[in-house]
């Protein structure tokens, strides 16, 4: 008796809200390559977020580890990027190397359906030398701690000209290790035309405060954790 009908209902009646990609303004290769990964539902964070973001607004989003916040951000950096153009196009800081190794390796996998996007990760405690070289053979994203990024922007091996896309993921956490001024500073060296995406798993007072140093009427989304 539950079960909804949706030949059944007056003129209200909607199709059932399935939460695939498929609404979503991606391209068939990006469908296709998700449903590929077996990313066939968006999870509650990627249906709340990825509409604004896709849209280019910047968002605040907050949701829980393992609730699929990387390909949300991903995929909206992703749409606004133009393959053919060989600059750096977006940024996404994160807090330690572990986790800035783990957001490339998604990236690769969501990016599979384009031509040739390359992503170079720029982290401390890996020798300057192999990142400059690999920033000087070029790449649309770089993914990287907020110390190492700004050290690569004080010694003008980064330029930022092209970025459209900013992304702080687990924010939260790079508050707690002392960041906050490293990404005031790396954030003042993009754009200011641009989308700014904040991630975080819990909303300390700190994202508020970093919030407002440099992103635009950010749109706030929670998605509660289910007891
Ligand atoms: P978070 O950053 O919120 O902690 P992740 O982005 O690391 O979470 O995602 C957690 C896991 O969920 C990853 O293994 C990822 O591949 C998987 N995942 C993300 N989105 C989907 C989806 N729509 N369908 C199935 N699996 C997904
Ligand atoms: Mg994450």
């Amino acid at each position: 008796m539950t079960t909804p009908n949706p030949t059944a209902g007056g003129p209200q009646a909607q199709a059932p809200a399935d939460n695939g990609f498929a609404a979503l303004a991606l391209s068939p290769q990006m469908l296709a390559n998700l449903t590929q990964l077996g990313y066939t539902q968006m999870t509650p964070i990627q249906a709340a977020s990825l509409p604004p973001a896709l849209l280019g607004k910047d968002l605040i989003a907050q949701a829980k580890t393992g609730s699929g916040k990387t390909a949300a951000f991903a995929l909206a950096l992703l749409s606004n990027l133009n393959p053919r153009r060989f600059a750096v196009q977006s940024m996404v800081l994160c807090p330690t190397r572990e986790l800035a190794d783990q957001v490339t390796t998604e990236i690769r996998r969501l990016a599979r359906a384009e031509e040739n996007i390359k992503v170079v990760t720029l982290c401390g405690g890996v020798a300057l030398r192999g990142q400059i070289a690999s920033l000087e053979h070029g790449a649309h994203i770089v993914v990287g701690t907020p110390g190492r990024l700004m050290d690569h922007l004080e010694r003008g091996n980064l330029d930022l000209s092209a970025l459209n896309t900013l992304v702080l993921d687990e924010a939260d956490r790079m508050l707690d290790m002392g960041f906050f001024d490293d990404i005031v500073k790396v954030a003042r060296q993009c754009p200011k035309e641009r989308q700014t995406l904040l991630f975080s798993a819990t909303y300390p007072e700190g994202i508020a405060k970093l919030a407002q140093q440099f992103m635009k009427n950010p749109e706030q989304i929670t998605v509660q954790a289910q007891h």
